[in-house]
Formats: structure tokens, C-alpha cells, sequence
């Protein structure tokens, strides 16, 4: 007997046919004599529906009160869920963050988790109950409710796992498993049977949204056997086969030598890019630029700056699309009040493809490949950025699935070709 914690997404809980279904799951695995803990997220569309409900109050919605709206997407499905296990007959209960409580900070919309007491959960788990806790949602000291960002429900249900010492963290979703790229993007993909841990953090940070990053982070600092699989298969398949289908989060290092020097291609639509032209090339010119950004609480991601010419150079950097609006606003009146006569441009239609594998650590020509890769397909590239395990590219967005195509080609990701 071991302690599970299933996470259901969007999709998996999509109807309440589809909730009766994972019912069914959760049910066999309880039978099986594991004691679970079920985290789902809102029925599918539901978060989207809702955050579109504020956009028509007004543009720019107040963070506390967006979460207090977009938590509500959870708090429906828990309690659907819990009457399907009733329904079968098995004691359930649910709980919102607050009731647990998963204790966050204050930074709504983006909250990170701080402590998950584990003592209510554990006494009804003691008296034989399933578990239901909202995923997404959390409470910050002052008993404000907060969320953690879109797609955190994988992170509250990997730091749910790891709080209660689960055995593994199965997260079902609407794909069975992870793959070598986006499989509705490129149909070719491959799924992976495992996948370092080291690379799934750059998957997930690069934009493969199967997996919200800090879910990753969470898998990592406990060590949080994870698992990603499909919740659209029979639900009373067999135990065994369901417990090694999908994709394992491995940490160990690869031993596998015949491995693929690139392990996936993973993109982000949702960049924009920022350029102040004519800064003053001085020390402490970086500093005034992005200190401001930072300050808003937006994420600054790839930066150049280049060669200066007669003393004055130019600054490029890039923040997530939906914060786009707000970073220019920052930049507008700081390069006004204190570097003068720089002006700055825009591009909100970029978007960022990237190669990831830890083989490419002993392998040269990585990059060069990909740049001759997207030179024959004329897409031209903005910005570049590289560590030892990835190497991501900024390009203009309307080439983004043909770059994504062609360098999952190009790395021999594409099934059939046996990398
Ligand atoms: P859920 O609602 O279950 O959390 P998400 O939509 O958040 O599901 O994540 C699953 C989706 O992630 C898949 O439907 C797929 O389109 C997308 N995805 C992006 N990159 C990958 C990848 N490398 N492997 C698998 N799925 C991916
Ligand atoms: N319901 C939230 C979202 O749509 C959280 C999640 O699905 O993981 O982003
Ligand atoms: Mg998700």
C-alpha cells in the first residue's frame, strides 16, 4: 500500500462523463490499497470563461480579485468529483487551498506555494477517504486566495505529493505522455519513455506547456517520482500497465549512449520584444532599464545589447506577450525621466523555438545546424540564446510551426526516422 496523488487537467475533467471517468480511476487505485490524494484542475475552457468575464468589467481586472474568480474553475470540479466517488460508493472529500491550507505568498496571479500543512489530509486518508484538493489555488497569510499561474495545478499536485512523502505524482492529461515536441503541432513527434529531469525543466521553462515549470522545480528539490500519462484510456485498464505507460521524469543522469544528442524542440508563441535604441553606453545603463521592469514583477527573459557606436548602443530584451503592454508603460517613463534620448520600439508577434537535450553537451555543431536548418527555410532569427543543455531562437511568429517542423526533422525526431 503506497500514497498516490493523481492530477487531472482541464480536458480529463472536461464533462461530467468525463468525471464519472476518472472516477472509475481513482476507484481502482483505492481499491488496489493505495491511499489517494486527487488534485484536478477547472472543467475545460472554465478558467478561460472566466478570465474572459473580468476582460468585459475592464481591461487590466485587479490581481486579488482575478483570483478570487479564476479559483472558483477548481472549486466546481472537486465537489463533481467527490459526488462521482460517492456515487461508486467510496468515502470522499474535498477541499478548497484555504481548507488544507496551501499556504502561498501574496503575488496573485503568480503565487508560489510556501507550506502545505499535511494534517487534515492525512487524518481523513487514516479513515479511509479519497482526497480531493483544488488544484491552482492556494491561500496567502493574510487568508486572501490566491492562484498559481496558469496550468499550477501540476505544481499543486506535485508539491501536494511531495509534502505528504507520496510514492509518485501521476499527472493525466490529454496526451499520453511527453513528447520529443508539441504532437498538435508536429504529428510526427515521438513519445519519451523517460525524460531527465534536467530536460523537462527546460521544456517546461522554454514553453512546453504539458508541464507547468514550477511542477518541474517541485519534482526536482524532492526528488517527486513524476509521472506524465493519459486519462482518455479505458479507466479499468490494468493497474500494472497504466503504472509504467506514460512519461517518467528520470534523475539520473542518461547512461544511454545510443541517446539522441537533442531530446525535444519546445516553443513559446507568447513572447514580445522590446528595443530602446540610442541608450548611452555607460555603466549602470542595464541597471536603469530592466531594474524598473523587474520591479513590476515582469520576467525578462532573452537580452542583447549591442556594439556601441559613438558612444550610444542599442538594448533588446524580451517579456512574456501578456505583460507586454504593462513593460512598455515601466520603460516609457523611466527612459523619459532618466536616460533621455533613447527611444523605444516594440514587437509583440515573436515567438521563441528552442533545441534541448543534455547530449548536446558533448556534441559540437548543434547550433550551426540550426541555424543552417532555419536559413533553408528563409526564416530569419532575432535574437539567440544558449546554455550547455538548449539553444533558443527568437522569430517572427507566422514561421513558428515551419521552424518547429524543421528542426524536428532536421534532429531526426521525426517517427520513423530511429534517432
Ligand atoms: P492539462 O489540462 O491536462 O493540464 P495541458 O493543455 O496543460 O493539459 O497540457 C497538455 C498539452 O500540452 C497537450 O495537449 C499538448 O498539446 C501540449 N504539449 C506541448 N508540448 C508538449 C510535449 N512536448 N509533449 C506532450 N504534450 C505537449
Ligand atoms: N485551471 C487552471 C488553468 O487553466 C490551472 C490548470 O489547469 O492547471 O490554467
Ligand atoms: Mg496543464
Amino acid at each position: 500500500m503506497a500514497l498516490i496523488v493523481h492530477k487531472y487537467g482541464g480536458t480529463s475533467m472536461g464533462s461530467t462523463e468525463r468525471i464519472k471517468n476518472v472516477a472509475k480511476r481513482v476507484a481502482k487505485w483505492h481499491d488496489a490499497g493505495h491511499q489517494m490524494v486527487v488534485v484536478p484542475s477547472a472543467m475545460s475552457g472554465e478558467t478561460n470563461r472566466l478570465l474572459g468575464l473580468a476582460k468585459e468589467i475592464m481591461p487590466q481586472p485587479d490581481p486579488r480579485e482575478l483570483d478570487m474568480l479564476a479559483s472558483t474553475g477548481e472549486q466546481v470540479s472537486v465537489a463533481l468529483l467527490a459526488m462521482a466517488l460517492h456515487a461508486l460508493g467510496k468515502e470522499a472529500v474535498s477541499y478548497a487551498g484555504w481548507q488544507v491550507p496551501i499556504r502561498t505568498d501574496s503575488s496573485f496571479t503568480k503565487a508560489r506555494i510556501q507550506s502545505i500543512d499535511d494534517q487534515r489530509v492525512r487524518r481523513d486518508l487514516e479513515a479511509g477517504r479519497v482526497v480531493i484538493i483544488t488544484g491552482f489555488q492556494g491561500v496567502d497569510g493574510d487568508g486572501h486566495i490566491s492562484t498559481l499561474g496558469r496550468g499550477g495545478s501540476d505544481t499543486s499536485a506535485v508539491a501536494v505529493a511531495a509534502a505528504l512523502k507520496a510514492k509518485e505524482c501521476l499527472i493525466y492529461t490529454d496526451v499520453d505522455g511527453v513528447y520529443t515536441t508539441d504532437p498538435r503541432v508536429v504529428s510526427e513527434a515521438r513519445r519519451l519513455k523517460t525524460v531527465t529531469f534536467e530536460e523537462m525543466l527546460e521544456m517546461a521553462s522554454l514553453g512546453s506547456k504539458v508541464l507547468q515549470i514550477r511542477s518541474v522545480e517541485f519534482a526536482g528539490n524532492y526528488r517527486m517520482p513524476t509521472r506524465v500519462l493519459s486519462s482518455l484510456t479505458d479507466p479499468l485498464m490494468s493497474l500494472e500497465e497504466e503504472a509504467q505507460s506514460g512519461t517518467l521524469i528520470s534523475f539520473e543522469e542518461d547512461t544511454n549512449m545510443e541517446q539522441a544528442t537533442i531530446t525535444g524542440i519546445a516553443f513559446n508563441r507568447d513572447e514580445a520584444k522590446i528595443t530602446v535604441i540610442g541608450v548611452p553606453d555607460r555603466p549602470g545603463i542595464a541597471y536603469q532599464i530592466l531594474g524598473p521592469v523587474a520591479d513590476a514583477n515582469i520576467e525578462v527573459d532573452m537580452i542583447i545589447q549591442n556594439q556601441s557606436m559613438e558612444g550610444k548602443t542599442d538594448f533588446t530584451f524580451t517579456v512574456p506577450r501578456g505583460e507586454y503592454q504593462k513593460a512598455m508603460e515601466v520603460l516609457d517613463k523611466s527612459v523619459r525621466e532618466h536616460i533621455g534620448a533613447a527611444r523605444i520600439m516594440g514587437d509583440a508577434k515573436v515567438s521563441k523555438v528552442s533545441v534541448v537535450g543534455v547530449g548536446m553537451r558533448s556534441h559540437v555543431g548543434i547550433a550551426s545546424q540550426m541555424f543552417r536548418t532555419l536559413a533553408e527555410e528563409n526564416v530569419n532569427i532575432q535574437m539567440i540564446s544558449t546554455s550547455e543543455i538548449k539553444i533558443s531562437v527568437l522569430i517572427d511568429e507566422k514561421y513558428m510551426e515551419l521552424a518547429v517542423r524543421a528542426l524536428h526533422k532536421a534532429f531526426g525526431l521525426d517517427a520513423g526516422q530511429g534517432a
